[in-house]
């Protein structure tokens, strides 16, 4: 088999399984809540890598995969494309990023996603940075952006916040009710919110191998 997977318990230098050393922070937020962004800031100061799983859905869509159509049509109707396919493609990204310290940005969606994640990989989270915004100040950013993507339209806006409610925030607080929510004011300007979300990562400076 060509592609060893990160639960046949790979050994990393220390001696440590890859689920044992990857140190995996969630960024959960409503669509527009200002995750990518922020991420963008923290990996040039933190050294993680970022691993959007919208942005690894896409280029799945791009590379004509024969799964393809079926993601491109959930994401236009706003839903959770299916655990196996999301958490398979974040599992290759970790294992050829060559780094032990994630970034994971709008993932888990969901209690599915949460479960299929752990029981696959075997990491557990280090915390979730959850970014708290306004439903009104969220829609008027997306429609501001215009980035040409399919689902950035007012309909499908509105189901995306939806299925953030209905499905996502669920996710937030399971997490929360274990302590790992690391809750920011994301109605602010970037460079507040990132002031916000340094002191979070500063402990993760020494741990690069
Ligand atoms: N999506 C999904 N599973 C994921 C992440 C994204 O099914 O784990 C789909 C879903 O349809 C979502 C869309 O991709 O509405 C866009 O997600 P993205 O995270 O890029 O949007 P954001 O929340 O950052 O605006
Ligand atoms: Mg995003």
């Amino acid at each position: 088999m060509a592609t060893a997977s990160v639960e046949n318990g790979v050994a990393s230098q220390n001696g440590q399984t890859f689920a044992q050393s990857a140190k995996v922070v969630f960024v959960l937020g409503g669509p527009g809540s200002g995750k990518g962004t922020q991420c963008a800031s923290i990996v040039e100061q933190f050294a993680f890598t970022h691993l959007s799983a919208g942005d690894l859905l896409r280029a799945e869509i791009s590379s004509g995969s024969e799964n393809g159509l079926m993601i491109q049509n959930m994401i236009k109707e706003g839903k959770i494309v299916p655990s196996e396919v999301t958490v398979k493609l974040l599992q290759n990204a970790m294992e050829r990023s060559g780094n032990d310290k994630f970034l994971i940005d709008g993932f888990p969606r969901n209690e599915e996603n949460r479960a299929a994640f752990e029981l696959v990989t075997g990491i557990t989270p280090e915390f979730i940075l959850f970014f708290d915004c306004p439903e009104e100040e969220m829609e008027r950013r997306l429609l501001g952006r215009n980035q040409g993507r399919v689902d950035d339209n007012i309909e499908t806006i509105r189901k995306r916040f939806k299925v953030f409610i209905e499905s996502s925030l669920p996710v937030i607080s399971y997490y929360d009710a274990i302590g790992k929510v690391r809750k920011i004011d994301a109605a602010r300007t970037v460079e507040e919110v990132f002031a916000s979300v340094c002191p979070l990562f500063a402990p993760y400076l020494q741990t690069s191998v």
